[in-house]
């Protein structure tokens, strides 16, 4: 089954909002999945991942999550290394214990850096991290994503041959490919090789639980600027759900639109009449 995720309570919870009640409502409009957004930082209370946890199979609303932003698995320093793998860990022991099945990780930037070199600094980091998965976070896939900027690193390949060594699965971001070409990803032809490159490094069944983020998107030569509406911008978001349909593609597509639920629902009846 392929789930259409809304990212984050949808707008139209009702008071007092939150992840539960979020979840709850987006049950109650049909969505089966949500991305708990945890941009800013991980929540500790493991209380309420449990209430989280138990909302979340009652309502079989499928989790998954985004990691803070503020991550450098290539910093030079060392604090900022430090900090950056704690909030990795911090995302993934709390997403074992509110039942989320990935967590989305934007690794790093190259800093003007060789990416070979920066690669070698963000395997290793990722290495060390994959040493506490049996205890912290068994059930929960690490997925580093595809970055929308050319300073940044998360070029497909780049985050393939992490996570084929280490038998996980990245983020795959179309909207963040399409931003990083400036215009380029945006067909049929484009998002069939993206699959069949994820297909080669990590083998057919792979493609049965994706984890995806799509929306449309503003972009410069510089990559991405922010995103937007699907219909306000230049994504030909019908022709990917094709092609989705198409390869049967399954696993959780989070839409990442400003507008959450309206857009996920839009996706979700859109690719339902495919
Ligand atoms: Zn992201």
């Amino acid at each position: 089954m392929l789930h259409f995720a809304v990212a984050g309570a949808p707008l139209s919870t009702p008071a007092p909002g939150g992840t539960v009640e979020g979840i709850k409502h987006a049950h109650s409009l049909g969505i089966t999945a949500m991305e708990m957004e945890w941009v800013q930082q991980v929540p500790k209370n493991p209380a309420r991942m449990k209430e989280i946890r138990e909302t979340a199979e009652k309502c079989g609303v499928t989790l998954t999550i985004h990691a803070p932003y503020y991550i450098n698995m290539n910093s030079p320093e060392k604090a900022k290394q430090e900090a950056s793998k704690k909030r990795i860990l911090d995302a993934l022991s709390m997403g074992q214990l509110a039942g989320a099945r990935s967590v989305c990780v934007h690794p790093a930037f190259y800093l003007g850096m060789d990416p070979k070199v920066v690669f070698e600094n963000v395997r290793r980091m990722f290495a060390d991290i994959m040493k506490q998965k049996k205890k912290l976070f068994p059930d929960v896939n690490f997925g580093l994503e595809t970055m929308g900027k050319p300073t940044q690193f998360g070029t497909l390949e780049e985050v393939l041959k992490i996570s084929k060594e280490f038998d996980v699965f990245p983020v795959l971001d179309p909207a963040h490919m399409h931003a990083r070409s400036n215009g380029a990803v945006n067909s049929m032809e484009e998002w069939n090789e993206m699959f069949d490159l994820y297909e080669k490094y990590l083998g057919k069944k792979s493609l049965q639980h994706v984890h995806m983020h799509f929306s449309g998107i503003a972009y410069s030569i510089k990559g991405e600027k922010h995103h937007l509406p699907l219909k306000e911008s230049d994504a030909r978001w019908k022709d990917f759900l094709k092609v989705l349909k198409k390869r049967k593609i399954e696993g959780v597509l989070v839409c990442e639109s400003p507008l959450l639920e309206k857009d996920t629902i839009l996706m979700r009846d859109t690719y339902a009449k495919l």
